[in-house]
């Protein structure tokens, strides 16, 4: 690599060397997320700069470069690398060595070499830049006004690559062919749209469109072709703005997949898309245009507001103010609303004043709505639509019009979901933005696929230090939700050039990513390792946490449910646990759960199926004993004195079901976790007494040895309050509290026996902010150090990285311990 030794003449010397007797060469190599970011670019000017000579190039395995100049220079720009990168760029490391000068005389990006089984980490897509945000509105800007804008900082990628290495041809903007100008933007090294693969311009990218689908837009284009650019986006959107404000419901095609959209503040459009999405309760998705319109809705911290900033812009759940004019049909029953920012070109003109519609609908103000639904544009549990057809398939009846593109989604994508928690992440779904960034583990791992859980599901693949958990799947229900995961994982595996050896899966016999390893395995004459639950959901925190292949920390893991060694169903889990392996040192006494998995929608059953196990009478004055008539309490008190389809639950998602329907919240889910969540917002912050649990240590030999933590003296306190009449918000408050003392009581009995106190708190049920409070306030005051999720989520979303974890720790453990 000399293509451009010392040609030059004395001046071109001059300008790199000033004192040629302390001439140092250095090749440097940086992996990470180098590539697609304006990495070279950043290089290039930064050796100008410092007058260094040589050059940069792209590798299958990361960034290349090779420099010559004084002993000071070379000494910052190794420093500036790390220090000044450009804002997507991620750094996993830096090589340097130190050679002679190779007598350089200009610096040059040159040609990428591709390197055998090398791979590196792709970008996830990311919000539009502020730069790209300005010549949006820009009206002297060949780019003002469209919905296509980006730049090196900015715009898709993970969800348009189809193939490595990440160039213009491996993406789907394969179809549009660079324009003039485009193609020298995109040639020069000075430009902020060096390389930029998905460089567009109204000349040549892609365009937006509007059709109807209820004949509404009689004057717009029906075909099953698309039309041509003959409108501008202008009168796209301000025709959108104008059915949004007249209360209809839109499918927008965005970054990752559709959204179904409606404005927030017309109670009537909000009902409506609920009926068309045969979603009763779930809570809808916000946006809105801004910091300040979010602020007069709901309450915003500074973390908050960084969070909902952040180029990855997810959703933030936030609190809502009392007096917001958004529907409560939004969120019912709650006191928080998912709300996010404008991430692309699009979403910023969706929300800008572009035309005014006065003229031709004098009843409307004008200014198009500043409040939107934005849900995902599915039927119920399907999979999010991607493409153009299917929308017009699966989304017609759900919306009155779509507003479509024609730049293909390769990735289906879901936005992210995140909390604040303390000042920091606490996600509920990484995906859109975040994924496919790899999680770094703290040893070397055998290439490996876990496939997660069912519900929630998002699977991880794992080489070298990398684990690359996926974008949300959804809930393993369907058969659409299936080929989505297949699919996901074949690309994946493709563009990460990972070739499992050894697949990880759910103990559960029934959950179809357990399937699929289990198939895959048998197919491909693969070994396959069942992972229990509760312990990946540890593992899963422990990685979150960067802890090392030795470590040992008491495990909380609190879950709706969870396929157990035993074949319960388990969820209020103690476990003394390491990547190895773990002990269950304590849970909450199996109760029988009348119907099983599927009875999980009727926490009134639980109730009675609680009640009846801690030996207290159905008092017909008790809420859930008031949702069943005579007949249907006989039949269930038979089933449950008989045995009948009652598998045993040590779970304490079924605990918060069935106090919540005690205390007389909900006795019927529409939605998962539904009572849980209602309970939480009902407790009153100022309220400090709590219910007691029992704690049973086990007698000696017995085959379960774990200490059974009994809510039975819980549910009689509960009982008397109800007879008290003491207010819900009270009630609520001491069920909260009485499971956070029983989580220390029953740690401080294990700590004793154990010498550990390490905690690591994971599993669905911890999504309760309420509780994860005053858990943690009470563990810390006892001396405890607390580990929670920072990086991926506390439910089945994360579990994937832990099954990652598992394995590999056991396949090295015994490899280390075979002969060899
Ligand atoms: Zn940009
Ligand atoms: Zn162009």
């Amino acid at each position: 690599m000399k293509t451009n030794r010392v040609a030059g003449n004395d001046q071109d010397r001059a300008n790199y060397v000033t004192a040629s007797d302390q001439l140092k060469g250095a090749r440097i190599h940086i992996t990470g997320v180098v590539q697609g970011v304006g990495f070279r670019p950043f290089i290039y000017s930064l050796a100008q700069r410092l007058r260094l000579a040589g050059w940069v190039r792209n590798t299958s395995a990361g960034v290349e470069i090779e420099v010559d100049g004084n002993p000071a220079n070379l000494n910052e720009f190794i420093l500036s690398i790390e220090r000044d990168a450009p804002p997507l760029a991620r750094i996993d490391s830096i090589k340097t060595d130190l050679m002679p000068p190779n007598g350089y005389t200009t610096f040059e990006i040159i040609h990428s070499t591709a390197i055998e089984q090398a791979f590196q980490p792709i970008s996830p897509d990311v919000s539009i830049c502020p730069d790209c945000l300005h010549e949006l509105f820009d009206p002297s800007d060949r780019r003002y006004l469209y919905p296509f804008i980006n730049c090196t900082n900015c715009g898709p990628r993970f969800t348009i690559i189809t193939d490595i290495p990440y160039d213009r041809p491996n993406t789907t903007m394969v179809g549009f062919p660079m324009c003039h100008p485009c193609t020298s933007e995109y040639s020069d090294p000075s430009n902020r749209r060096f390389h930029a693969q998905p460089i567009a311009c109204p000349t040549c990218g892609p365009f937006i469109w509007l059709e109807s689908t209820k004949q509404i837009l009689p004057a717009l284009i029906e075909a099953e072709e698309k039309p041509s650019p003959g409108t501008s986006s202008r009168e796209v959107v301000g025709e959108a703005q104008l059915l949004l404000s007249e209360g209809k419901i839109l499918a927008i095609k965005g970054l990752g997949g559709f959204h179904l959209a409606c404005d927030a503040t017309n109670q009537q459009a909000v009902i409506e898309l609920r009926q068309r999405k045969l979603r009763v309760d779930k809570p809808f998705a916000l946006m809105m245009p801004d910091i300040a319109t979010i602020r007069e809705h709901c309450y915003l911290n500074d973390a908050e507001q960084k969070l909902l900033e952040s180029h990855q812009r997810p959703i933030v759940i936030l609190k809502r103010r009392p007096d917001s004019t958004i529907s409560p049909d939004v969120a019912p029953q709650q006191d928080t609303m998912g709300v996010m920012l404008p991430y692309t070109p699009l979403h910023f003109l969706l929300f800008a004043n572009l035309v005014s519609w006065e003229k031709s609908r004098p009843s409307l103000t004008g200014v198009p709505p500043q409040i939107l639904v934005m849900t995902s544009g599915n039927l119920s549990e399907e999979p999010i639509a991607i493409d153009n057809a299917e929308a017009r398939q699966r989304l017609s009846s759900l919306a009155d019009a779509l507003l479509l593109h024609d730049r293909p989604i390769r990735t289906r994508c879901d936005d992210s979901v995140v909390r604040n928690f303390r000042g920091d992440n606490y996600p509920i779904r990484r995906s859109r933005g975040y994924a496919p960034l790899p999680l770094t583990l703290l040893w070397e791992t055998p290439p490996l696929l876990a496939t997660g859980a069912e519900l929630k599901n998002t699977f991880c693949l794992a080489r070298s230090q990398y684990a690359f958990l996926s974008q949300h799947i959804g809930d393993m229900e369907n058969y659409e939700t299936l080929l989505s995961f297949e699919d996901g994982i074949g690309h994946m595996e493709r563009l990460f050039k990972i070739h499992p050896e050894v697949l990880a899966y759910d103990l559960h016999p029934n959950y179809l990513a357990t399937r699929y390893a289990m198939a895959r395995a048998r197919e491909q004459d693969l070994p396959a390792l069942g992972i229990q639950h509760h312990h990946a959901h540890i593992a899963a925190c422990m990685v979150d946490n960067h802890l090392p292949l030795e470590a040992t920390v008491l495990g909380v893991s609190f879950d709706g449910t969870g396929y157990g060694d035993d074949g319960a169903i388990w969820g209020g889990e103690f476990l003394l646990a390491n990547y190895y392996g773990y002990k269950r040192l304590a849970h909450l006494e199996y109760a029988p759960l009348p119907g099983g998995d599927a009875a999980i929608r009727k926490p009134a059953r639980t109730a009675l199926a609680q009640l009846w196990q801690a030996g207290l009478d159905w008092e017909p004055g008790l809420p859930p004993v008031g949702a069943f008539c005579a007949e249907e309490k006989a039949a269930l008190h038979s089933q449950l004195e008989h045995k009948v389809n009652t598998p045993l639950t040590s779970s304490i998602g079924r605990l918060f079901d069935a106090a919540a329907a005690l205390a007389g919240v909900r006795q019927a889910l529409n939605y998962e976790a539904q009572a849980a969540i209602e309970f939480e917002a009902l407790v009153d912050p100022q309220e400090r007494s709590a219910y007691p649990f029992e704690l049973k240590h086990s007698p000696p030999l017995e085959s379960d040895p774990a200490i059974k933590i009994s809510p039975a003296v819980m549910f009689s306190a509960m009982i008397q309050d109800i007879h008290s009449a003491i207010p819900l918000p009270h009630i609520a408050a001491r069920f909260h509290n009485g499971v956070a003392e029983m989580v220390y009581n029953t740690l401080v009995a294990i700590r004793n026996s154990m010498g550990v106190s390490l905690v690591a708190l994971s599993g669905g049920v911890w999504q309760n902010l309420t509780l994860l409070h005053k858990t943690i306030d009470l563990l810390e005051s006892g001396g405890f150090t607390v580990l929670i999720h920072h990086q991926i989520p506390t439910n089945d979303g994360g579990l994937a990285l832990g099954q990652v974890a598992i394995s590999s720790a056991n396949l090295l453990q015994r490899s280390k311990l075979s002969p060899s």
